[in-house]
């Protein structure tokens, strides 16, 4: 559009182009439904040459079709440094794992009813070598867009068996749950595979745990469950993570092959100060234990939380209040620590 003379002017014409599409429309007696999403460049701002432009205004359309679709989007120096370090991060993620660039952070599960360390949860670390600690939070979801999560998920499986063995073979025995990726269910030979790793390591599954995201636990086939059972009847805990956020189907909650539900961060975070959230919070225990499954309230930051939660019926608890994520030789130092206390009933 040569005629533009600001930005202004560009979004209005987005506008024009992203409204009237969305409107459906008939065609040969069907009701059309169709969007578009709109990246706009400005010249010589953004890029001068044609390809230039081009490039530059792929890079807002994917966040409109990011944000939903059927709007638009104005290219912005933040978006391009954004998608830079997004394509940044999925070079690196391969050679990362060949580099031995990850870790793996243990954070203590403590029952509610006797004190003691009940368990460990997995959580992936990138040593990056030039930006430092890199949390999941900033390279998972990448992960998972280009399959690398599902080398990425194999190499934390192995990784949870090996300190698994290690601690049998020093008379440790301590469950421990790490994070499993909806992509990761998607391939079929995924649970054979964890299966094989464990039983390679000569760890019983009776010390493993999987978490699956609501999302996940509620739309996996009935063959993935099939197999998701089997494998519970061999001794593997099953835990959905973060419920409360995604979509539950209530009903599939009573034929889940399932151990422990995870309250997600956001249901607890005000019980403290709102008798609103300590109402849903008790109710939604009461459904978990009604399926005869265990409670875990994670994220837990203050003792008042803990206390409440413990009131509730909650059985066992995870987060900073007790002890953050740690490396495996601190975690087994606290938790020798730890255990001591609840023995001593310090705890
Ligand atoms: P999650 O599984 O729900 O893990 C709990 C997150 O809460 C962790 O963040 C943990 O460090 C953090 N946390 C623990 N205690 C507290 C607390 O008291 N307060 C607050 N505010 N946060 C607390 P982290 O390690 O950054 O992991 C974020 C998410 O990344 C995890 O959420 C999980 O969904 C994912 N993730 C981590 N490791 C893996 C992995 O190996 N594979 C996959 N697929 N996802 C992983
Ligand atoms: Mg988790
Ligand atoms: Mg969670």
């Amino acid at each position: 559009f040569p005629k533009i003379e600001e930005p202004a002017d560009a979004e209005r014409v987005a506008r024009r182009i992203a409204l009237p599409i969305s409107e459906p429309f008939e065609l040969h007696g069907h009701s059309i439904d169709i969007g578009a999403s709109v990246g706009v460049a400005v010249c010589p701002d953004h890029g001068v040459a044609i390809e230039g432009l081009m490039r530059a205004a792929d890079i807002p359309m994917y966040r409109a079709k990011q944000q939903g679709g059927g709007r638009y989007c104005l290219f912005s120096e933040e978006l391009a440094a954004e998608h830079q370090r997004k394509i940044d991060t999925e070079a690196a993620l391969g050679e990362a794992l060949q580099r031995g660039e990850f870790l793996l952070a243990l954070q203590p599960q403590l029952s509610f009813a006797t004190g003691e360390v009940s368990g460990a949860e997995a959580l992936l670390r990138w040593n990056h070598p030039r930006e430092g600690l890199r949390l999941p939070g900033t390279f998972i979801p990448i992960a998972e867009q280009t399959g690398i999560i599902a080398d990425l998920g194999d190499w934390v499986a192995a990784e949870v068996a090996s300190v698994l063995a290690e601690w049998q073979a020093q008379g440790i025995k301590r469950r421990i749950s790490f994070n499993v990726s909806p992509r990761q269910l998607d391939r079929s030979d995924f649970l054979p595979r964890m299966r094989a790793t464990f039983a390679d390591a000569g760890v019983p599954l009776s010390l493993v745990e999987m978490e699956f995201t609501e999302t996940a636990a509620m739309e996996c086939s009935e063959a993935v469950l099939d197999e998701i059972t089997a494998l519970r009847n061999d001794g593997l805990s099953i835990a959905i993570d973060d419920f409360g956020t995604g979509f539950s189907n209530i009903a599939r909650l009573r034929t889940m092959p399932l151990d422990r539900v995870k309250l997600d961060q956001s249901l607890i975070a005000d019980i403290e100060t709102s008798e609103k959230a300590r109402v849903v919070v008790q109710a939604v225990i009461q459904l978990v234990k009604g399926v005869g499954a265990e409670v875990v309230a994670e994220a837990v930051e203050n003792v008042a939380q803990a206390d409440i939660l413990r009131a509730m019926g909650c059985d066992t608890v995870q987060g900073f209040v007790f002890a953050g994520p740690m490396y495996e030789e601190e975690f087994t130092s606290w938790t020798r620590n730890a255990d001591r206390g609840a023995r001593s009933g310090a705890a």
